[in-house]
């Protein structure tokens, strides 16, 4: 992409609006922008790093075994009269009429939805366990929306639900989830530590938000300093493995964690005072085994071995992406700007021509945008008549793990600059070394 034919709206100014670091930075690159309260637009560069989340949180789902599928945003509000929760839901559901005066909903999340599509086409335990998943996006009418598409209205969600035949089957499913979120935030940058969360009336230890610590988080959370080092299970990971998984489980659940509503305080006094953290922290997933709730009110049932009908076990499972992209920046940023993770880069590379109009320099450029484009890399070049010092700054704001900078001195000895953007690091190569070690 070169840049001076690309969409990238930089704002010289802080913009006042943004009271925490990921906001400004999202505003200041370009990424997003407010169209009314609490819903933006993605902007090109936004959307990059959108679609690279969406895509790791697709292929971590996909390997645990969930299925996707797409559900609509708008939803009939009968289905939601049959599950008793169009009354409880109150004022965050944006409740709409359709030109029949027939009662809609946007929706705040899909439960009821997808129990729908379950009860219609699976009657029997040979066809479980089952976990339909989408990326879709959610409205809730928060009273606070705030922090930029941190505490959004118009959200993504990825939610998964499963669908088995006993409780103890749930809990497998439930841990692949479990398994599989561990691995989605670790490919994303992030330590993740599980928190229990409230149960509510189903009780159990089956609850857990997934918590990044932030000083800008919204949650207060306790825990074992032990999660910073415990591994994350690997990419070949048995899924089929149900006594492997609940081991996982187990070990990830064996030091105290909680967010304050959970918090257990004679609990967390026994941990020994240096290995507590009292911290803040950002809600980034929450998974939930919860029995019955839906499948006994909406009849998704099945016919179980015994050859009587069986309300499902189910559960939900969700992720927030357009919450993860401010809470990756939260975690990776210096005073410049954003430091993406490779995984989730917007680009791979910049190159920076310091000197656009000089033939040596338009030459070189050119030749290592077709190199690395050609060796499927995405590379953005600074290709604008501009001062190269606004160049470098618009290259660190926005956080492309590479810099090539390509000026005239240098390319006069065939050398240009690589900068890693997160240790600082330069080094001055040839141009072939610089297509070399970045094309690989
Ligand atoms: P919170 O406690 O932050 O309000 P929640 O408990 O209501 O969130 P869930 O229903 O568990 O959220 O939704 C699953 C995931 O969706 C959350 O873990 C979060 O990543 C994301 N999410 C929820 N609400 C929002 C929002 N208003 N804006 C952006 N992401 C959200
Ligand atoms: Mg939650």
């Amino acid at each position: 992409m070169r840049l001076s034919r690309y969409f990238m709206p930089i704002l010289k100014e802080n913009p006042k609006e943004a009271e925490i670091v990921s906001h400004r930075l999202m505003l200041r690159s370009g990424m997003i922008r407010q169209q009314s309260q609490g819903i933006y637009s993605w902007l090109p560069l936004g959307k990059r790093v959108l679609d690279k989340v969406n895509n790791i949180v697709r292929e971590e789902q996909n390997r645990s075994g969930a299925i996707e599928l797409l559900m609509p945003t708008l939803q009939s509000a009968e289905l939601w009269q049959e599950s008793g929760r169009y009354e409880a839901y109150g004022k965050e559901m944006l409740r709409i009429k359709d030109r029949q005066d027939r009662p809609m909903l946007y929706g705040p999340t899909n439960e009821e939805m997808v129990t729908d599509i379950f009860r219609t086409y699976v009657k029997s335990y040979k066809d479980l366990p089952l976990n339909l998943y989408h990326i879709q996006l959610k409205f809730r009418d928060e009273i606070r929306p705030r922090f930029g598409t941190m505490r959004s209205r118009e959200f993504l969600m990825k939610d998964a639900y499963s669908f088995d035949l006993t409780k103890e089957d749930a809990i497998n499913s439930y841990n692949k989830m479990f398994v599989a979120y561990l691995r989605t935030f670790d490919r994303l940058g992030l330590r993740a530590i599980p928190m229990r969360a409230d149960t509510g009336p189903i009780g159990g230890n089956h609850s857990h938000e997934f918590i990044i610590l932030a000083d800008t988080g919204e949650s207060e959370v306790f825990s074992h300093k032990d999660f910073v080092n415990f591994d994350i299970p690997s990419a070949d990971t048995d899924f089929d493995d149900v006594a492997g998984l609940q081991a996982i489980f187990d070990k990830w659940t064996s030091v105290y964690a909680a967010t304050s509503e959970m918090h257990d305080e004679a609990a967390f006094n026994a941990i020994p005072e240096g290995e507590r953290l009292s911290a803040r922290g950002i809600e980034v997933g929450h998974i939930f085994y919860f029995g019955t709730k839906y499948s006994e009110p909406m009849g998704a049932k099945v016919q179980g071995p015994d050859g009587k009908e069986h309300a499902v076990h189910m559960g939900s499972y969700g992720i927030g992406p357009t919450r993860l992209v401010p809470a990756i920046i939260e975690a990776s940023h210096d005073e410049n700007g954003i430091i993406w993770p490779e995984s989730v880069a917007p680009f791979d590379a910049i190159i920076i021509n310091m000197k656009a109009g000089d033939e040596a320099c338009d030459s070189a450029c050119e030749t290592l945008y077709a190199a690395l484009t050609k060796a499927g890399k995405d590379v953005l070049y600074d290709d604008r008549d501009e001062r190269a010092g606004t160049k470098f700054a618009t290259a660190d704001l926005i956080g492309v793990p590479k810099q090539i900078i390509v000026g005239p001195r240098s390319i006069a000895n065939g050398e240009v600059e690589v900068k890693d953007r997160k240790t600082g690091e330069r080094q001055t190569i040839t141009v072939d070394a610089a297509i070399n070690q970045l094309a690989g």
